[in-house]
């Protein structure tokens, strides 16, 4: 039976792998991790009877041991906590579905083990991708892509040689404010930019749709896992998402991999990788599907976008610079203290504000983590003063 532990187990993408695991009955769960959500974990504990789980802080962890005397449970804390998730024997597979560059560490730890990774966690990538992809060669380990569009290219190019691959065909579906003009941005409230028009997701990532960043950090994952440059791939709107991502090779012929939207399709696929097993849902229907559109990006709109083709391009600390600030910003938007348009504003701030270090370490990404977060700590509240002062 393949064993299996989750990083991020209460959240969207955790929540429904272990839907994936309930539906097929035959995989085993060893651990699983989450921050606060303690009354789900529990949940979770009792159904799928993981041997070792983690919580982020002490408190919640009594609470949980307080809950689960009954069970054969030990229960950790911290990042001492997810490590020990990450390196548990016996596992075969690290489901990484945690948010943020919290699950670079965990990520190293499991690959150190010899565990594959099913990658959600795009900051691990797009942060460390220099770190990550040749460790992974060098222990002999996979990583398999859990974002839809890693897990359609990744699909297309099954069986291909990779040295004939010419170009990536990112699609995105533009999100809530497609063809909305430059000046209807600054009013976007956090309620508009909740609702995708696809995907039911966590609210960060839903967040990153709506500003075309998650686009950003998609390609920034692409390029560290197919191997390609960030010219190489090409941003594709396809409003309906049905295309999940195409690859052309050096012939020009294009491969897709097309669907219903349903991340449980990708999750299944890097479980079972390279098997594919029944999914029960939602079929495409090509007797009722009339047409598929296609539109370029507007990065004039959208200028995450462009700053994240910038990042790339530059590579070394960049890419943590354009996620941290990202991060931190669309927190404080979701907290409503910052209007919408300040997320791409404050990038682009913290992008110039950086002196870019080539070959950075892990330890040299969390510090720039580190920096980015008080640069933006302090943008935010020169932003409070000046409102306080306009009032
Ligand atoms: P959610 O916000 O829904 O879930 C995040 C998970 O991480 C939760 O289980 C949360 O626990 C846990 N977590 C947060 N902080 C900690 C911590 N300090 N210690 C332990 N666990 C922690 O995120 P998503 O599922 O949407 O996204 C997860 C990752 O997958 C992200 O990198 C995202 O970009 C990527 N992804 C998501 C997709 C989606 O459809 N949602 C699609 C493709 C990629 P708790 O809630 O208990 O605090």
């Amino acid at each position: 039976m393949k064993k299996i532990a989750i990083l991020g187990s209460t959240g969207s993408i955790g929540t429904q792998t272990l839907e994936v695991v309930r539906a097929n009955g035959d995989l085993e769960i060893t651990a699983l991790a989450a921050g606060t959500n303690i009354d789900l974990l529990e949940s979770q504990i009792r159904e799928f009877h993981p041997s070792l789980a983690a919580v982020w802080t002490e408190e919640k962890a009594e609470e949980l041991r307080k809950r689960t005397g009954d069970l054969e449970l030990r229960i950790v804390t911290g990042m001492e906590g997810l490590l020990e998730v990450a390196e548990q024997p016996g596992t075969g597979l690290l489901v990484t579905a945690i948010v943020g560059m919290i699950g670079i560490r965990p990520t190293i730890a499991a690959m150190k083990a010899g565990k594959d990774i099913a990658l959600a966690n795009k900051e691990t990538l797009v942060t460390a991708g220099h770190i990550i992809m040749p460790l992974a060669e060098e222990c002999g380990v996979r990583i398999l892509p859990v974002d839809s569009e890693h897990s359609a290219i990744f699909q297309c190019l099954h069986g291909e040689n990779r040295s004939e691959l010419h170009k990536i065909l990112l699609t995105a579906s533009g999100g809530p404010f497609r063809g909305r003009k430059k000046e209807e941005m600054k009013n976007v409230r956090v309620e508009d930019a909740l609702k995708h028009p696809n995907w039911s997701m966590g609210r960060k990532i839903t967040i990153d749709s709506a500003t075309l960043v998650n686009k950003g950090l998609e390609m920034m994952e692409a390029r560290w896992l197919f191997g390609v440059e960030a010219k190489d791939i090409q941003i594709v709107v396809q409003p309906k998402s049905i295309i999940h991502s195409m690859v052309e090779f050096v012939d020009g012929a294009v491969l897709a991999q097309l669907g219903t939207p349903d991340m449980k399709l990708p999750i299944q696929y890097a479980l079972y990788y390279p098997e594919r097993r029944y999914l029960p849902g939602e079929r495409l229907d090509f007797g009722t599907l009339s047409q598929i559109t296609f539109e370029q990006p507007d990065m004039d709109v959208f200028p995450g976008l462009r700053l994240a083709f910038e990042a790339a391009a530059a590579g070394g600390s960049l890419p943590t610079v354009y996620n941290a600030a990202n991060e931190r910003a669309v927190a404080l938007f979701l907290d409503r203290r910052i209007g919408f348009t300040d997320i791409p504003r404050l990038i682009e701030d913290c992008m110039k504000a950086h002196k870019v270090i080539g070959y950075p370490s892990v330890e040299e990404i969390l510090q720039v983590e580190a920096e980015v977060y008080e640069r933006i700590g302090r943008a935010e509240a020169e932003l409070q003063i000046r409102k306080q002062v306009d009032y």
